[in-house]
């Protein structure tokens, strides 16, 4: 069965690991290009948007696409929507394979805003030391908060656009552990954190570091995003496809 895998995340590159020994399927992996040299996949894998449904549709309908997962991060609601759209109309089946948002636990200090826009504004007037742990894309909109340092962890680093004047580019891809990331605050001498909703524990420790160290923690809100058919994990997800590959093949 053909499949096509919008990916991104390590539950999509574990999804694919799971899918290139599996002779039931013949995935393809996509990814957006966001990272400029992204790590390797065990799926063959295509690069770069489609050109929004209408490219979907198309690219779905032209490789025989039999199925989909939208396996992508919980921030990228766009690809979502597209997957969503795309397969109401050509019929196709969609799993999303979604992963739980992080819950406060005691000792935790999380101020809960909507945006990016709304993290900047809610740091305030008086200069603090900020870990912006929210990749590259939304870096920018902290140039509206210039009073503040900023210490930012990402993976490419940004081009072209404004950025914060007092700005430190840290190049990291994770996963990241409780002892690194405390260390690292305390040595930044960090007063808060910004940070997305990821869920996950690959990134997580950013999270504990903060309740260990008093710190409090801006927690942008995830985007609605739409679903198909929601799945929690790699191995549920090749169970619904040979469910779905199953009734297809009427076996
Ligand atoms: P987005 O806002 O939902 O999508 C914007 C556009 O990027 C889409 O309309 C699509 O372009 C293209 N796109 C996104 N994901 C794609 C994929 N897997 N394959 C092909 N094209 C894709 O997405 P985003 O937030 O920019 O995220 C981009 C990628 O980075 C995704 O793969 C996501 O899983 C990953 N990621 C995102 C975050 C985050 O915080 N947003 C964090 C970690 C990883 P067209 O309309 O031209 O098809």
């Amino acid at each position: 069965m053909r499949i096509l895998v919008l990916g991104g995340t390590t539950e999509a590159a574990a999804l694919a690991r799971l899918l290139a020994n599996d002779t039931r399927f013949e995935a393809t992996l996509s990814l957006a290009g966001r990272t400029s040299a992204p790590a390797t996949q065990s799926l063959p894998t295509r690069i770069g948007g489609f050109g929004g449904i209408e490219g979907l549709v198309r690219t779905l309908t032209a490789e025989k696409v039999e199925a989909v997962v939208d396996a992508t991060h919980p921030y990228a609601a766009q690809m979502s929507a597209h997957a969503v759209a795309a397969c109401r109309q050509t019929g196709l089946p969609l799993a999303s394979l979604t992963r739980a948002p992080w819950t406060e636990q005691a000792g935790d200090r999380w101020q809960h805003v909507s945006s990016a826009e709304s993290a900047a504004m809610v740091l305030g007037d008086t200069p603090r030391r900020v870990f912006l742990t929210i990749g590259r894309q939304e870096l920018p909109v902290f140039a509206v908060a210039p009073q503040h340092h900023y210490l930012a962890r990402l993976i490419d680093a940004p081009k072209g656009k404004r950025l914060p004047p007092d700005l430190v580019l840290l190049q990291a891809r994770g996963p990241f552990d409780l002892a690194a990331e405390t260390t690292l605050m305390r040595d930044e001498r960090i007063d808060v954190v910004v940070s997305k909703n990821a869920g996950g524990d690959p990134t997580y420790a950013k999270i504990a570091a903060a309740r260990a160290l008093g710190l409090p923690v801006v927690m942008i809100a995830r985007p609605d995003k739409p679903a198909g058919h929601v799945v929690n994990s790699p191995n549920e997800t090749v169970q619904w496809l040979d469910h779905v590959r199953r009734s297809l093949r009427g076996v």
